[in-house]
């Protein structure tokens, strides 16, 4: 029963660490959130310490009676928030979701069709060395050059002539929302299931601020710590047909045991996500991502080469374009790492620097929103983001505006600091 600080102090003084970053910095990676003291508290709690191979009811170990409860109680409330037929809540990512729904509806050599990576995809959407690339044949859509935005007819197109078994719909990168009901369309005419990801915008969707996939394709997978703001996981939505299916692949198909402690973590995200407290949280998600966009466009930083793909964004985040910037994405990262803004480097389309480097900055806003920024708090933010990307910026005064935002919005004051 010895603590943490006195069983390992080198652990613990690495957490500590990692919670001081994230107490004195502005988190913008577009992946990323503060999941609630509750859903860690289920986390950390001894549901860790119970295998439950098998599903509610249906279990392949004694003593499931507790963790049956809470894993019934996170199936029944993804459904509800989704309006999904189907929920399994097991896998242990989103990653591993993607493979469990392919493994559903797919036979290695099947061809699937899915966003290129460097055009906003994900790697388990078909890229080369990924699971989804070495077993099944790969054929990429892209956005167009011109509007940035996933043509439809080009996917149309590619799927007449490929014949896919599977289209994935759903992007790491892309500051706009794909039409569900196209892609449907299109599927339905070649015969191939749709698979959404909303990984990303699964926030939105829950608080009725984004278009539901989730009535118009086959199968959903998402995670559940980005927008929705929940524990480290992933989740597959589907229709009731499908169920078995999807049951069987994530278990016995894929994994082994669940990860009960996360279940419940995820149970306790979705209570949050029914709230109007959440509703709210995602709203200023995508009113400070418009804020970021619109302020990054009209700043003079767009003198030196400084734009916004697409012009600007439908969700919650923004894709900044530094192909005609000196500054490359390697660069602007550590720029605003200098000033205390977290954000990811990120491939932009046809992008001239090697993946490592890359011309192009993902900055996204749901973290800073559960920490409670508004507006405002946005526009102050897009304001030293444009300085910091400037030549000639003040490091140290940037720093202190975003110290003032820190200090005005306190992370996780339970926790100490
Ligand atoms: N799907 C999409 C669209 C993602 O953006 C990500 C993660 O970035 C994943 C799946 C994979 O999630 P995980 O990192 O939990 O495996």
């Amino acid at each position: 029963n010895t603590p943490l600080h006195e069983l390992d102090p080198e652990v613990a003084s690495a957490v500590d660490a990692e919670l001081h970053r994230q107490q004195s910095t502005l988190e913008m990676i577009a992946s990323e959130n503060f999941a609630p003291v509750a859903v860690m508290e289920a986390q950390g709690s001894v549901l860790t310490n119970k295998y439950a191979e098998g599903y509610p009811g249906r279990r392949y170990y004694g003593g499931c009676e507790h963790v049956d409860v809470v894993e019934q109680l996170a199936i029944d409330r993804v459904k509800a928030l989704f309006g999904a037929e189907h929920a399994n809540v097991q896998p242990h990512s989103g990653a591993q979701a993607n493979a469990a729904a392919m493994f559903a509806l797919l036979k290695p050599g099947d061809t699937i069709m899915g966003l290129n990576l460097a055009h906003g995809g994900h790697l388990t959407h078909g890229m080369k060395i990924n699971f989804s690339g070495k077993l099944y044949n790969v054929v990429a859509y892209h956005v167009d050059e011109e509007t940035g935005r996933v043509d439809m007819d080009q996917v149309e197109k590619l799927a007449r002539e490929a014949r896919p078994k599977l289209i994935v719909a759903g992007w790491s990168a892309y500051p706009r929302q794909l039409d569900f009901a196209a892609f449907r369309r299109i599927a339905d005419e070649v015969g191939a299931y749709l698979m959404v990801d909303m990984a990303h915008f699964a926030g939105l969707v829950a608080a009725g601020l984004h278009p539901s996939p989730v009535p118009h394709a086959h199968v959903v997978t998402t995670t559940t710590h980005k927008t929705l703001g929940g524990p480290r996981g992933g989740v597959i939505l589907s229709t009731a047909e499908l169920a078995k299916k999807i049951n069987s692949a994530v278990f016995p198909g894929q994994q082994g045991g669940p990860l009960e402690h996360v279940i419940a973590g995820k149970a306790v995200a979705f209570k949050v996500a029914a709230s109007d407290d959440f509703k709210d949280r995602q709203a200023r998600t995508l009113e400070g991502a418009r804020v970021l966009a619109e302020r990054l466009v009209a700043a003079d930083v767009t003198e030196h080469g400084v734009s916004v793909l697409s012009g600007g964004t439908d969700v919650h985040l923004v894709l900044v374009d530094l192909r005609h910037s000196e500054l490359d994405g390697q660069q602007a990262e550590d720029r605003l790492h200098e000033v205390g803004i977290t954000v990811n480097r990120n491939a932009v389309p046809n992008d001239p620097r090697p993946p490592m480097v890359t011309s192009g900055l993902r900055i996204g806003t749901p973290a800073l929103a559960t920490r409670g920024f508004g507006a405002a708090d946005f526009a102050e933010v897009a304001d030293i983001i444009a300085e910091a990307l400037k030549p000639g910026y003040d490091a140290a005064s940037l720093r202190a505006r975003v110290t003032a935002l820190t200090e005005k919005y306190p992370l996780y004051p339970a926790l100490g600091a």
